[in-house]
């Protein structure tokens, strides 16, 4: 009887649902898109860190950054062991770093134990990182999107969203985030 209930209840709680409910919650929290995704179209690159690396005052300096962040064949790795995620639209990079922390424990509350995010821009969360030492917030520090290696143009770009890069500061900034689902 109890084990019968169980399965009921198992089989009620629908993955659609789920998302729904997430993508529900990231427009209710600050994003201005979210999208569920297939994994296989999130495109990696070699050429992104390069990037980092060769323009980017911040290079080396977060816990989240390259070198420190994980390098693009092993992001290319951990997509091949998922099948969905939520791609996230928000104005600023430090709402993007908030929803992805935000969704990827409600996802795993919800069922979803493999969630994992990923924001953008480098970690801002403490005024300052030492990378000699333990990262002090390690449960909401995530890496971006491009720290890991993703091309976050051609990913987007392929699902239809607005990306370019700004001119000067008074343009609408669009910002992306991805929290791996299944
Ligand atoms: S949470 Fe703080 S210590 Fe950790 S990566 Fe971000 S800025 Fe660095």
């Amino acid at each position: 009887m109890d084990s019968s209930a169980g399965a009921m209840r198992g089989l009620s709680r629908k993955k659609p649902d789920r998302v729904a409910g997430l993508i529900e919650k990231a427009r209710q929290n600050g994003a201005d898109h979210a999208v569920l995704i297939p994994a296989s179209s999130v495109v990696t690159a070699s050429w992104v860190v390069w990037k980092c690396r060769y323009g980017c005052e911040d290079f080396g300096r977060t816990h989240t950054c390259p070198p420190h962040s994980p390098p693009w064949t092993e992001t290319a790795a951990l997509l091949r062991e998922y099948e969905k995620a939520l791609l996230i639209q928000a104005d600023q990079s430090f709402r993007i770093r908030y929803l992805v922390y935000f969704l990827e424990r409600e996802a795993f509350l919800l069922g979803f134990h493999k969630a994992f995010g990923m924001g953008a821009g480098p970690c801002r969360l403490c005024e300052s990182c030492d990378i000699h030492a333990p990262c002090r917030r390690p449960e909401e520090s995530r890496p971006s999107m491009e720290a890991c290696g993703i091309d976050v143009y051609a990913t987007v770009r392929s699902h239809g969203l607005d990306v370019a890069p700004l001119k000067n500061e008074k343009e609408p900034q669009h910002s992306y985030g991805l929290v791996l689902l299944t």
